[in-house]
């Protein structure tokens, strides 16, 4: 499916099945001289089917057409080694881009999941289903890579990043100042709350999360393209609602924690997830990851607060109330 959004700049809805967010938002803008396409889909049939099916409509030439991925996961970094051509540009975050060179080191990932309560058979599972492993680009491109303030310019669309880390470290917004548009990957979404995860105790996703929403949030802006979703005008709101969400959310966090000494894994058993499931028994596997590592975002921002501490005594890491 696609639409115009504004003159020379087209969306096309690609379907990402199985994924709960339904399908992702590939923006392109259309150029006499370049064009540029933000983001792609996984590196699955389906979504190269509906990405061609786009192009095709859109009478666009792959040789005459530039990327820019807005963060590194695989539903919006996936199809771009198939789409690039030896003459297009593939715009990237510096920072995002080192889990591509470094090749996203799994094992570091797994180790610290076990640490948080994940038992072996289960991680195994969930980490052979994740969608960073099954669905990523197959052949990493050469990228040109993206810093806080760049510019790209596509027509007479002129794109400013702004460095947003949190939903990933490396995550990067474009801000189009006279025309007063921001596309907004996955750092803010209208219809469902973006995903903030840690899989280290270095990083504090949720507070580097909430920073950068309060960077943007004051942006003149007319309209919002998200990576998923609907598209959107009240920016300020919706950052509103989405800090309120974590404010609730860590919240509920002290309240499953209590009294107890608690490993991360059971406290995202015990808190609430919008996901059709009657028990955490039933969780999906691959959802449990998620939940696993939303949870630990949360627990180490508390801790960075002064509000519970990580005990490291153990095999396992558990947190305390003070
Ligand atoms: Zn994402």
């Amino acid at each position: 499916m696609i639409d115009e959004i504004m003159p020379r700049l087209y969306r096309i809805i690609i379907p990402l099945p199985n994924s709960p967010l339904k399908d992702l938002n590939s923006y392109v803008i259309k150029s006499g001289d370049r064009n540029l396409i933000i983001d792609t889909g996984f590196n699955r049939t389906v979504c190269m089917e509906a990405m061609q099916a786009g192009l095709r409509a859109l009478d666009i030439d792959l040789s005459k057409t530039d990327f820019m991925l807005t963060h590194m996961h695989s539903d919006h970094t996936g199809l771009v080694s198939r789409l690039a051509t030896d003459t297009s540009a593939v715009y990237f975050s510096r920072i995002d881009s080192s889990v591509f060179n470094e090749n996203i080191n799994w094992q570091a990932m797994m180790d610290f999941a076990l640490c948080n309560g994940f038992q072996l058979e289960e991680l195994v599972k969930a980490v052979e289903s994740h969608p960073g492993l099954k669905y990523s680009p197959k052949k990493i491109p050469e990228f040109t890579f993206l810093d806080d303030g760049s510019i790209i310019q596509a027509g007479d669309y002129r794109l400013k990043c702004l460095l947003t880390p949190g939903h990933t470290q490396g995550h990067i917004c474009l801000y189009d100042e006279n025309k007063k548009i921001l596309f907004s990957g996955d750092h803010v979404l209208y219809d469902i709350t973006p995903h903030i995860e840690s899989w280290s105790y270095e990083v504090n996703s949720l507070k580097n999360y909430l920073d950068s929403l309060d960077r943007i949030k004051n942006l003149p802006v007319k309209i919002v393209l998200p990576g998923h979703r609907n598209l959107f005008t009240d920016l300020a709101g919706r950052i509103d609602e989405l800090k309120k969400h974590h404010e609730i959310r860590v919240n509920e966090v002290l309240e499953v924690l209590g009294k107890n000494t608690m490993s991360a894994y059971d406290i995202a058993a015990g808190m609430t997830w919008d996901i059709d499931c009657e028990s955490w028994e039933q969780f999906p596997v691959t959802q449990k990851w998620f939940a696993v590592g939303e949870a630990i975002a949360h627990l180490r921002y508390l801790e960075s607060e002064g509000r519970i501490k990580r005990n490291t005594d153990q095999k396992i890491v558990t947190f305390s109330a003070h």
